[in-house]
């Protein structure tokens, strides 16, 4: 595997590690498994260095993210606001993972610009703002930001002691961001990577399941319903799925669990347009929902 960093970036990151003692960790607001993933096993490098690495996320994660090992001592800066504040102002450094703009954390990014603490941004979206760190790592090319940070801490001779949990929130990440290695994921060195990962004792199959296979019976059905009522318009290639208020308390809505279902119509051949909309249960609108395949922009 090519080394990520060049001599001088990568001394200059480990002089911004070897002077913090105390690390916040933080992920963008609405953390996914990319972000959370990276934040953990980050988190576990840094611990083994000796600091104290503790991770604050803006809000909570979903649910099928609750069996990452360490995710229960995650502070939510939403329902422990002072908690939160008090660790981001008493820190030494800051690492923001997986985002590339403080707008990102929107409350929680005021208390980050007031805190005194060195930033440090290791991230894979594109047009990072380049003024909301000291230093930044920032590879659009890379997959995810799990995999940035696997890289560094190989590049820093932190494998040698990664373990299991940490090995397995990385590929986590790895793999949610890749939409289970099907998109993205072109590189031949995610696979030595996730090689890597499995010597460390991960099982992917077991994550995949506790991932993707966590749907409730009323989602399920919920699904199969919305579905079974789809347009379809071969003439323009397009799909539109529908979802009102009475079918939602039909199905026992909760927040949640219509997402994603505006994808699943880009799976039949030749549809590259799908629309979903739902009434909202609270505000008297209806949410529109787009997406596309291919060359065909929705936007
Ligand atoms: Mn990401």
């Amino acid at each position: 595997m090519n080394p990520l960093l060049d001599n001088t970036t990568l001394f200059s990151l480990m002089r911004t590690l070897q002077n913090a003692r105390k690390i916040v960790i933080m992920g963008h607001r609405g953390p996914d498994g990319d972000a959370l993933g990276a934040a953990l096993g980050w988190a576990e490098y840094l611990q083994g260095l000796g600091k104290s690495a503790i991770v604050v996320m803006p809000n909570p994660f979903p649910d099928f993210l609750r069996w990452l090992p360490n995710s229960e001592k995650v502070v939510f800066y939403d329902h422990k606001r002072d908690v939160a504040r008090h660790l981001i102002e008493g820190t030494d450094l800051i690492c923001m993972l997986d985002f590339n703009s403080l707008h990102r954390l929107q409350e929680m990014g005021d208390v980050v610009a007031n805190s005194k603490a060195e930033r440090l941004m290791i991230d894979h979206h594109l047009s990072p703002d380049t003024t909301c760190a000291q230093t930044i790592i920032s590879h659009p090319e890379m997959s995810s930001t799990s995999e940035l940070v696997f890289r560094l801490i190989y590049q820093l001779g932190g494998y040698e002691t990664m373990t299991t949990q940490g090995a397995s929130a990385l590929y986590c990440g790895m793999m949610t961001d890749t939409g289970g290695f099907t998109y993205n994921s072109n590189n031949r060195e995610i696979y030595f990577i996730i090689s890597e990962l499995l010597s460390k004792g991960i099982d992917k199959d077991d994550i995949y399941r506790k991932v993707y296979n966590t749907y409730s019976e009323s989602r399920l059905r919920l699904m199969g319903y919305v579905l079974s009522n789809m347009t379809v318009y071969p003439d323009c290639n397009s799909a539109l799925i529908t979802l009102t208020k009475a079918e939602q308390s039909k199905f026992n809505y909760i927040k949640g669990d219509s997402e994603g279902f505006v994808n699943i119509p880009l799976s039949i051949k030749n549809v590259c347009f799908s629309c979903f909309l739902r009434e909202d249960t609270e505000k008297p609108m209806i949410k529109i929902s787009l997406r596309s395949v291919g060359t065909f922009p929705c936007n």
